[in-house]
């Protein structure tokens, strides 16, 4: 049995999908107006994980992941940078496209965009003009919220209370300060389609509802997102998406937590970010998907190079036990009874802990006692070069074990250069060239070499032994 925390019930639940043995699965998609940070590298993972377990436990999950394409802030990068919305918007889904390949992230079953669903959108709204749930106001469509009396019950809070707060803008011409955009009128110059009320563009929250419910139906079993799309994104999205159909929207709301960097949010408007681009070039994405399921999803994540790297410690740790196969087998075997490893006992608490609302920071501590025990024993089996039978099969299963399990996580388990490689590599053999350059007396040429990397900041030093690159002078 799978359970579940469920943002709505606000506790975790007993996972029974609609269909048996099938899973509906949406999650929200980035805005696509610049390169992804690693707030959309720890969502993507999370729901990956989830979603790879399921599949593991047997199930056939069906996977939208939608790209807002059309937005307020990809309108004004386009403008900054005196391209078009849609160049902007096709740039940075291949970005986020070979982010995710790279991450090792799972094709969604489908990837719609907001573009191409445009007249799924103006039927959904269309629907809730008819049935009384939103109004027309001079090319606009505002969804009226007084008129859902759950408003309210995935945030937890309560219409009075954020009436009390909120303000109607200048410009905008809502009759309640709660009440959303379902459609918005284009000014001269921004993208626009045609629909009933104006040449115009659709509101936010709309297109997950409406493309969720193209994708998987007027109820899907499982929504998730950020914790900060709680309110008001999946809070609208549920207003509109009941209002329209009737029916229960989603069953199972997930959030993952935020990550943080020096105790606030890392977020764009923030600037405290950093891009997965930026990240993969000193880490390999094995080690940034260790490090982001090294706690559990729904717990804020510090981020700091300092954890990154004590993750690829960690990491490696396990790594290295996985290479120990052939030492392992190579140890002369003897005939008595000895005290293998209890692998399943850990292979029982790790499917215990993942079954358990996806605990892989608990899951994961179970494949480091398993490490632990096994060198010791491994180590032990190497010193004295004997091991019995049943020593050694426990000590390869528990490797095969965890090689499986670190699979079905999503880990590549590849020996994969990180562009810090790269750049050693090159730095020798731009070394080796300028050897041989010194060798045949080019010795202007071999200088220019020395003095061009000195300028890069990479010092050569001629030792006895050979040449040394020293970095940052
Ligand atoms: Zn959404």
């Amino acid at each position: 049995m799978i359970k579940v925390y469920n943002t709505l019930a606000e506790k975790k639940e007993e996972f029974i999908p609609l269909e048996k043995n099938r899973i509906k699965m949406y999650v929200c998609g980035p805005t696509v107006y610049d390169d992804a940070h690693i707030g959309h590298a720890r969502s993507a993972i999370v729901f990956d994980v989830i979603r790879r377990w399921f599949e593991h436990r047997g199930y056939e999950v069906t996977f939208v992941r939608n790209y807002t394409d059309v937005d307020d802030k990809i309108i004004k990068r386009a403008n900054e940078k005196g391209v078009t919305w849609k160049e902007v918007a096709e740039k940075y889904i291949k970005s986020f496209e070979e982010d995710m390949k790279a991450l090792n992230v799972k094709e969604p079953t489908v990837k719609p965009k907001v573009t191409e669903h445009i007249s799924e959108i103006i039927e959904m709204v269309k629907g809730l003009i008819e049935k009384g749930h939103a109004y027309e106001a001079d090319g606009d469509v505002y969804f009226a919220v007084e008129t859902f009396p759950e408003y309210g019950k995935l945030s937890k809070r309560k219409i009075d209370e954020l009436m009390a707060g909120a303000r109607i803008a200048p410009e905008e011409k809502k009759r309640n300060p709660l009440d959303f955009a379902l459609w918005k009128k284009s000014k001269e110059g921004e993208p626009a389609w045609d629909s009933p009320w104006s040449k115009g563009r659709p509101g936010w929250h709309i297109e997950c509802s409406a493309m969720s419910m193209k994708y998987l139906g007027e109820t899907m079993d499982i929504h998730g997102g950020g914790l900060d799309l709680i309110f008001p994104h999946h809070e609208n999205e549920i207003a509109q998406s009941e209002s329209y159909t009737g029916k229960t929207f989603v069953r199972y709301w997930m959030h993952n937590g935020f990550v943080m960097v020096n105790s606030e949010k890392m977020s764009k408007s923030l600037g405290n970010f950093f891009t997965i681009k930026e990240i993969l070039e000193k880490f390999s994405p094995d080690v940034l998907r260790f490090f982001l399921i090294s706690t559990h999803y729904r717990s804020p994540i510090d981020f700091s190079f300092e954890r990154l790297r004590e993750a690829k410690a960690a990491f490696e740790r396990i790594k290295n036990f996985l290479n120990t196969r052939t030492i392992i087998e190579n140890i002369p075997q003897i005939d008595s009874e000895g005290s293998p490893i209890d692998v399943e006992k850990y292979i029982n608490s790790f499917n215990e802990a993942m079954d358990d609302d996806f605990n892989t920071a608990k899951a994961l501590g179970v494949l480091f006692e398993m490490v632990k025990e096994a060198n010791i024993l491994k180590d032990r089996a190497v010193k004295e070069q004997k091991i019995s039978l049943n020593e050694k099969e426990s000590l390869l299963k528990a490797a095969a074990f965890i090689k499986a399990t670190m699979k079905t996580l999503g880990f590549k388990l590849k020996e994969e250069r990180t562009a810090n490689d790269m750049e050693d590599k090159l730095i020798k053999l731009l070394i080796d060239i300028r050897q041989k350059l010194r060798k045949e007396k080019n010795f202007k040429l071999a200088d220019e070499i020395r003095d061009e990397l000195k300028e890069m900041g990479i010092v050569l030093e001629d030792l006895p032994g050979g040449t040394v690159y020293r970095k940052g002078d």
